[in-house]
């Protein structure tokens, strides 16, 4: 076990507040109850048949078997190297998100897309092969077992199913929703995710010369006066409960962090910036948006012995997890 991993468990020891969370069945509104049986998909379905996800890729739908639709959306979100736990932990987050989805019936000709940035990524089966080479034999069979030991399981708060967020790498602790993206969701709250240092992504910078620094806070404020020297164009910050930047004042102007990270192509909003004397530079911390469940944080919690269901009610809080198709 890393050293790390060993001064995670100290940290998650200290913070780790996991409910018992008794499944509570009786929450569940009939309607999701039937979006993944088989009777909802009507009755020319034979009883043998699996959950199909109808899948829009390239402008044309797809009716994938769920459990190859969350196999390959495991595949092509997470990088290689994690855990069961943390495999089964993703396979409901992304089930629950793509029911979802569904639901919502954000593209009406299908459940999801293939899209990350708009659904979930979800890569074909040879585009799979191609960039996992030789992993991907047991990286398909270590995802599928994880999809179908989770069967239809899926998160709820209040009764409803939850948007199920992930990313790659907190930096050490999650986001509230409200401050990435305005909206405060009770089950979506900052918490510490201590144990990813190793991770590929977990550190960063970014660099930017005085002058290009001054053209790109332009190109979204005229008003910026950088008339001083660059020494002085950062001024006062204010942090996010999730310690990223809420906003930053540069140029006598407030830019917040989700700004910030959109115009320098920044990995987080966990960031400092600071002159150096020469150069403007970026400290990032974590990969992703912060909201909802760390990948890493997972796998860190997977290493110490914790299953996904724990997993599961640390990163989504008060959550209930349930098979929706009993
Ligand atoms: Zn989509």
């Amino acid at each position: 076990m890393k050293t790390s991993v060993q001064a995670g468990l100290i940290a998650l020891a200290a913070i780790l507040l996991i409910p018992s969370a008794p499944d509570r069945r009786s929450d569940v509104t009939p309607p999701l109850a039937l979006w993944i049986t088989k009777e909802a998909h009507g009755p020319a379905r034979s009883a043998e048949s699996q959950a199909m996800v109808r899948v829009l890729e390239d402008g044309a739908v797809s009716e994938l078997d769920e459990a190859d639709y969350l196999t390959r959306v495991i595949l092509s979100e997470m990088l290689p190297g994690f855990g069961l736990e943390a495999m089964k932990a993703q396979a409901v987050a992304a089930r629950t998100f793509a029911l979802r989805q569904r639901a919502a019936g954000k593209h009406p000709e299908a459940d999801v897309c293939t899209q990350s940035s708009c659904c979930q990524a979800c890569c074909s089966v040879e585009d799979l092969r191609e960039r996992l080479g030789d992993q991907f034999r047991d990286a398909w069979a270590l995802a599928y077992s994880a999809v179908q030991q989770t069967e239809g399981e899926v998160l709820t708060f209040g009764g409803k199913l939850i948007d199920a967020t992930y990313f790659s790498c907190s930096g050490g602790s999650t986001e509230d929703a409200a401050a990435v993206w305005g909206t405060d969701v009770p089950y979506l709250r900052a918490v510490e995710s201590p144990g990813e240092q190793d991770a590929a992504v977990f550190a960063s910078s970014v660099c930017v010369s005085a002058e290009a620094f001054r053209q790109t806070i332009c190109t979204v404020d005229s008003a910026a006066d950088f008339s001083s020297g660059p020494a002085d164009w950062i001024g006062q910050a204010e942090q996010t409960p999730g310690g990223g930047v809420a906003w930053i004042r540069i140029g006598g102007t407030e830019m917040t962090g989700v700004q910030l990270r959109r115009l320098f192509h920044l990995n987080s909003t966990k960031f400092t910036l600071a002159w150096d004397g020469t150069q403007f530079v970026f400290d990032v911390r974590g990969y992703g948006h912060r909201v909802g469940m760390s990948q890493y944080g997972a796998q860190a919690m997977a290493e110490l012995g914790f299953d996904y269901r724990a997993i599961l009610l640390y990163y989504y809080r008060g959550v209930t997890i349930i098979r929706a198709d009993e």
